[in-house]
């Protein structure tokens, strides 16, 4: 058991503390209040060894920024991940600023208080992933918080190396928001023809073209099967044959009006989808609306609906896993919202724009409420990468090789830290036998 004191008052540290110790080192910890500012670590029973390190507040903005800008140069990195603390003093030595400053360092990530201070924002009010820190340096790839939390860890053994290692849980997870989950199957004759000239500007085949009247006419009297967008089986085959269990997460509300896609959940054909889901074992989740993750009342009625729904089509689990159209989350204003409504579980955070690690962590974490400076009980477990931000055009624009390379780095930093490897592929973006190749890396 390690023995833990700090400030009664420094609720941000024991948020910290809890997450690294307890959640994922699975230590027992014994917490006492002191009336200094630091925390310091020792082992019950050897009263006389103990480290101190810098509590949350020992760094200002400014001074984590520096630090994260001295530390984590990929040329650094390599040489921290070396194992063992003269790594450290090797590379800067900067193994004080390590013991004043990691705590803060991982509060301002995990809290989102590097996020809530940006001005920038998208025309979806999302943060601008350029201009965050990790990725101006470059270093979103890397997960910070958990090499920092192993910088910590290791200190730790220090005193006691044989304090137990917790077992690996490395873990991929396939999900898939249903934001478009037909073409023609809810299109209307005018939504039908902008999708054709949407085509053809996009630079879909001429046959392609031709034959898409035909086909819509098909779908809309029925054959859903023809429908482009219709591979759902297909998915549910791919994440069976390894074995994996997958999330589904509907819309279940139209807050935003068109971008909350042209479904009603309520709608057959989307109840024998949500069947199918169902009866083949894999989860189902709220895709919360455009508004929905500002405003519980919206919400709470979408999760309401969903939930009847998923019971009808005897779903017994609550629906309590949640990810947000659009991937919006205001760090300041969700997490009391999600939480509000009794989700456990939130999987947003990633940037559209780059896939990453936005809170520098691939592991779970209870999500911090800014504004009344205290944990949630909701955890949030990072999504990791999204389809879409690998190779569309508008994001990173990767070849297919570069993306299945950018996959596998990623999913060796999950399986060093036994994090989830959280992957978000829509039905939409699957239409080629190449689409399919590189969604099978993607979960293998
Ligand atoms: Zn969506």
């Amino acid at each position: 058991m390690i023995e833990l004191h700090l400030r009664g008052t420094d609720v941000e540290t024991a948020y910290v503390c809890e997450i690294i110790f307890s959640h994922w080192q699975q230590w027992k910890l014994s917490i006492h209040t002191t009336d200094q500012n630091h925390l310091s670590i020792g082992i019950v029973g050897k009263p006389a060894e103990k480290l101190v390190f810098g509590s949350v507040s020992a760094l200002e903005t400014s001074e984590i920024v520096a630090l994260i800008t001295k530390i984590f140069t990929p040329n650094a990195v390599s040489r921290l991940r070396a194992d063992c603390q003269e790594r450290i003093i090797d590379v800067h030595g900067v193994t004080n600023w390590l013991d004043k400053g990691a705590l803060a360092v991982i509060f301002w990530l995990l809290s989102g208080q590097s996020e809530s201070t940006c001005s920038v924002r998208d025309n979806h009010g999302r943060v601008s992933a350029a201009h965050m820190l990790l990725v101006e340096h470059k270093v979103l790839d890397l997960p910070i918080v958990d090499l920092l939390a192993e910088y910590l860890i290791d200190r730790i053994r220090s005193l006691q190396p044989d304090l137990p290692i917790p077992s690996n849980n490395y873990q991929i997870i396939p999900t898939h928001d249903v934001d478009a989950p037909f073409k023609y199957a809810f299109c209307k004759p005018f939504n039908f023809l902008r999708s054709v000239v949407t085509d053809a500007i996009s630079g879909v085949s001429l046959r392609e073209l031709a034959q898409a009247p035909t086909k819509w006419l098909k779908v809309r009297s029925g054959n859903i099967d023809l429908d482009p967008f219709n591979c759902f089986s297909e998915i549910l085959d791919i994440n069976e044959s390894y074995g994996l269990q997958s999330e589904f997460y509907f819309i279940a509300g139209h807050s935003g009006g068109r971008i909350d896609g042209d479904y009603d959940i309520e709608n057959p054909i989307m109840f024998s989808l949500l069947k199918e889901v169902v009866d083949r074992g894999h989860l189902i989740g709220l895709h919360s609306s455009y508004n929905a993750p500002f405003d519980a009342t919206i919400l709470n009625s979408e999760r309401e609906r969903l939930q009847k729904l998923a019971i009808e089509a005897k779903y017994f689990t609550p629906i309590d896993i949640v990810r947000n159209h659009y991937l919006r989350f205001d760090p300041r204003i969700t997490p009391n919202v999600l939480s509000t409504c009794g989700f456990r579980q939130d999987s947003t955070l990633a940037f559209a724009e780059m896939v990453g690690f936005r809170r520098g962590t691939c592991r779970s974490f209870p999500l911090w409420d800014l504004e009344n400076k205290q944990p949630l009980s909701i955890i949030e477990r990072p999504l990791i990468a999204m389809e879409c931000s690998l190779v569309s055009r508008r994001y990173e624009n990767l070849s297919y090789v570069d993306a299945a390379n950018r996959l596998d780095k990623l999913k060796a930093e999950c399986r060093r830290f036994g994090g989830k490897m959280v992957v978000l592929w829509h039905n939409n973006y699957l239409r080629s036998a190449k689409d399919f190749e590189l969604y099978e890396h993607a979960i293998r």
